[in-house]
């Protein structure tokens, strides 16, 4: 299987005209950031592997794009958690019910596994999928960009996505670099998990040379990562009503808010790209949440 190029939407938000990269539609079954990070796995050959671990949290979006992987590809697939929470084994939602249904296997565990507890038929994927093979997929990504730029005669662009590990917004930037586009096309990027300097270590661990770091926003407060807040609801909101797009309520309404207190990006010259990087199957159960949390929005 090989996706098609994502196409790339020009839409208006406050006033503001943005070019959205349409990865939440790659692909039905597999769609995403995580789509992009885990290709690799998907078009090359393993014919030892019979199985497939990662870890993580209970409503990862990593988790589910990694059953649709192991479904595609016929593998096993096995998910270690430290807890199960009652309410969802009782009543499984969002991307825990998704990859259930992918036939995900769930073990229970204190101890976070690691690649030497398995053998070689069992292919090992970190937490979130940060992995080095991820560049595979992030450099189709910045290819269809710079195809995508060059079709339409855009100079110079500046390109924003919110951050978790970082794998995604680094791998970007680090192949404009090294291919001499870096004056091209700008990666901006803001923490949904932890702060800047959490961030720039997730970077290190990738990379060494800062100067092939993405550009780091700094968010107008502290969110803690999977927390509620009734701003980042009506950021979210706005969006999907302004647009009619809808976003992630993980990681995009951190993005966006971020965007809109940048000034020096939003009112650039230069065109502004910002990837969709899906997880719109997560929604199910941030949604429940919200409503329960705030019930007059
Ligand atoms: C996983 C995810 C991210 C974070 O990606 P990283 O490569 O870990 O930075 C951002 N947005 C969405 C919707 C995601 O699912």
């Amino acid at each position: 299987m090989k996706f098609k190029n994502s196409q790339t939407d020009l839409i208006e938000f406050r006033g503001r005209e943005i070019y959205i990269k349409r990865d939440d539609k790659l692909d039905v079954d597999f769609s995403g950031n995580k789509a992009r990070k885990l290709y690799y796995y998907l078009v090359n050959e393993f014919p030892n592997i019979k199985r497939v671990v990662s870890y993580g949290s209970n409503q990862s979006n990593a988790m589910y794009s990694i059953s649709a992987l192991a479904k595609l590809r016929g593998w096993e697939f096995i998910y270690y958690l430290n807890h199960i929470p009652k309410y969802l084994k009782s009543n499984p939602i969002g991307n825990y019910k998704y990859a259930l249904r992918n036939g995900m296997i769930v073990k229970v565990s204190n101890e976070r596994p690691k690649q030497e507890d398995f053998d070689s038929s069992t292919l090992f994927i970190e937490e979130g999928g940060r992995q080095l093979e991820a560049r595979f997929g992030l450099k189709i990504l910045a290819d269809e960009i710079l195809e995508w730029q060059k079709r339409n005669y855009i100079e110079r662009l500046n390109i924003f996505l919110p951050s978790g590990t970082g794998t995604t917004a680094l791998f970007l930037q680090k192949y404009l670099y090294e291919n001499g586009r870096e004056h091209q096309a700008t990666v901006y990027t803001t923490p949904s998990v932890g702060d800047e300097n959490y961030l720039k270590l997730q970077f290190n661990m990738l990379e060494a040379d800062e100067l092939k770091h993405p550009t780091t926003l700094k968010p107008p407060k502290k969110y803690h990562f999977g927390k509620l807040y009734r701003e980042l609801y009506l950021v979210w909101r706005d969006v999907l009503r302004e647009t009619n797009i809808e976003f992630d309520l993980l990681y995009d309404p951190v993005g966006w808010i971020t965007l809109l207190n940048s000034p020096d990006i939003l009112n650039s010259n230069r065109p502004l790209l910002y990837i969709h990087q899906g997880g719109l199957i997560g929604n199910e159960s941030m949604l429940e949440r919200y409503r329960r949390k705030f019930p007059d929005i």
